[in-house]
């Protein structure tokens, strides 16, 4: 089946996961490749299959490089860690789950790995090459673009959200979650990537550590009786993947280019994955 009618044939089936980002009414009908509200107002699937939800234009920070060059580390198993705790904490029934800021689709591809195919699953990005990177995944997740403040979701319709390294609106979460629904968000510790953020930046520097208390605090505020896990294990990086670990993540943006050049011409062999994994219930 091509993309686009796969896509028509998910929708057709969920169209109550998703509304109007103009009236904010769920969307009532799909009728050929268009989502349709009651108030007339529609958007269209792409050839490939996705939906664009935007009501303005927001330039993603991830270039094509980049993406592929996540693609690629993710591919080899960076986040493998992260993806299988996410799939243990899923209960085994049917879920509707909602992957925010999924970037190029890597990690829920992963997830829906481990998952039999009951599941009806959403991912959604700023980044539109990234959803096309997404899209072409082999799995039956639906793609679009979308902004996290404004999500273009009904309420109370999913079971689960997974947010792997994005930026959280806690409002909406709570608005999109069904009660008792599952919110699993993944934040990075400051060992996160340490040997390439210590070859980078020098001791000292602005950019040379992490801290991620400000963003586990108001987690925590928001949901008091949330667990909190640390994941951590080391992957394994082949030379020929190298100069993709270093491109993959923003972390280059603030470093200086002869240094870049340095630690690019001196590989390691591994890297450390550090991360903080927050389980919680949507509150209404
Ligand atoms: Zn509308």
């Amino acid at each position: 089946m091509k993309k686009i009618d796969q896509a028509a044939t998910f929708l057709a089936a969920h169209t109550q996961l998703f509304r109007c980002p103009v009236c904010l009414a769920p969307y009532a009908t799909v009728e050929g490749h268009s989502l349709i509200c009651p108030n007339g107002h529609n958007v269209d699937l792409s050839k490939k299959g996705t939906l664009y939800f935007m009501q303005r234009a927001v330039a993603s920070e991830y270039d094509n490089d980049m993406l592929a060059a996540r693609r690629r580390m993710l591919q080899a198993g960076l986040f493998a860690g992260i993806t299988d705790a996410f799939a243990a904490k899923l209960p085994a029934g049917p879920q509707t789950i909602l992957d925010v800021g999924c970037g190029e689709g890597t990690p829920l591809d992963d997830v829906l790995k481990h998952r039999n195919g009951q599941d009806a699953a959403v991912g959604f990005d700023l980044s539109k090459p990234g959803i096309n990177l997404a899209t072409q995944l082999d799995n039956d997740a639906f793609f679009c673009v979308a902004d996290l403040a404004q999500m273009p979701f009904a309420d109370h319709q999913f079971t689960a959200i997974l947010d792997l390294f994005s930026p959280s609106a806690y409002n909406e979460f709570n608005r999109v979650l069904a009660p008792g629904g599952k919110l699993l968000k993944v934040i990075p510790n400051p060992d996160y990537l340490i040997e390439l953020r210590q070859a980078i930046f020098p001791a000292g520097s602005a950019h040379a550590s992490y801290d991620n208390s400000n963003v586990l605090d108001l987690f925590q505020k928001h949901y008091p009786n949330a667990t909190v896990e640390r994941i951590r294990y080391q992957v394994p990086v082949p030379a020929e993947l190298f100069a993709d670990l270093m491109l993959m993540t923003p972390m280059h943006w603030g470093a200086d280019e002869a240094r870049l050049a340095e630690v690019k011409a001196n590989p390691f062999p591994a890297i450390t994955v550090d991360v903080t994994l927050l389980t919680a219930e949507g509150v209404k």
